[in-house]
């Protein structure tokens, strides 16, 4: 029970690699908050999980573009559950344009979420936290924060933002006793994959030295250990889950 008593936000917690690190938390002996989307699965996700795991898993709509809504997610849990331990700032969206093409609707939105969005979260948990005197934020990058792909220039630069902004945060928090890292997913088996296609979803399998997508606990495991005390000497870091992705050509 690495995480017995802590509470943790998760935001995109209704799907994917947040819905797995929700479930891996609640295994743990965590609280967990799925923040997500109104109107979307996280209601229901979080009402099967809470049956489960003991009362243990709340929903709270949350879109991370309204420093409103983020802001009243962390006032809410903290009034409710009493503190906040651990969050993961993993709400994201993809998008493959070519950069000569894309409007300016699409990268706004792509950077609002991916980059803003982890920060105006990270804020409000620094707050919450430096009160506490404890805690610890994940902020989701990926394989796209350490290196280029062609048309997606804007999720690019969100990523590797979110990398550089987790060193900013680690090193401006660690006197006040919190810990901000980042986690670094290759390509993972989550419906954010679902709008590419076959050809092009083989040939970035190929791309993994493990030659195969990573599965979402296993990037949620990555997560849990950050989260946990276990990582207690780690800050301003981006931990790879990615299958050697980022580790070189074979
Ligand atoms: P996913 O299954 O699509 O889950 C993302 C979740 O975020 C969804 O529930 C989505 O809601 C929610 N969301 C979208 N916009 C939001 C907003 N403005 N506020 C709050 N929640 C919002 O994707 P995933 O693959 O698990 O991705 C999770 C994170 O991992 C993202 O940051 C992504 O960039 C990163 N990542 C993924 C991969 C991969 O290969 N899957 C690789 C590297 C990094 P809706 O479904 O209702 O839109």
């Amino acid at each position: 029970m690495r995480m017995k008593g802590k509470n943790v936000i998760v935001t995109g917690g209704a799907s994917g690699i947040g819905l797995a690190s929700v479930e891996r938390c609640l295994e743990e002996g965590a609280s967990a908050v799925i923040a997500d989307l109104e109107g979307g699965e996280g209601a229901a996700r979080a009402a099967e999980l809470d049956g489960r795991h003991a009362g243990r898993c709340l929903f709270k709509a949350c879109d991370v573009t309204d420093t409103a809504q983020v802001d009243r997610l962390f006032a809410e849990t903290v009034a409710e559950l009493g503190s906040v331990d651990a969050v993961f700032n993993n709400a994201g969206i993809g998008g493959v344009t070519p950069s000569d093409e894309v409007s300016d609707d699409e990268y706004l939105r792509i950077i609002d979420i991916n980059l803003n969005g982890v920060f105006r979260v990270a804020r409000a948990a620094l707050r919450v936290m430096y009160r506490q005197g404890s805690g610890s934020i994940v902020n989701c990058a990926s394989i796209l924060g350490m290196m280029g792909q062609s048309q997606t220039a804007a999720y690019t630069a969100a990523k590797g933002g979110v990398v550089n902004l987790t060193r900013t945060l680690g090193i401006e928090a660690a006197p006040k006793g919190v810990r901000v890292n980042a986690i670094g997913p290759g390509y993972i088996d989550t419906p954010l994959l679902q709008a590419l296609d076959d050809e092009l979803l083989q040939g970035l399998i190929s791309l993994h030295p493990m030659a195969r997508l990573g599965r979402p606990e296993e990037v949620a495991n990555g997560f849990l250990f950050l989260a946990s005390d276990e990582a207690s000497f780690v800050t301003g870091t981006t931990l790879m889950v990615d299958g050697g992705f980022t580790a070189g050509k074979s």
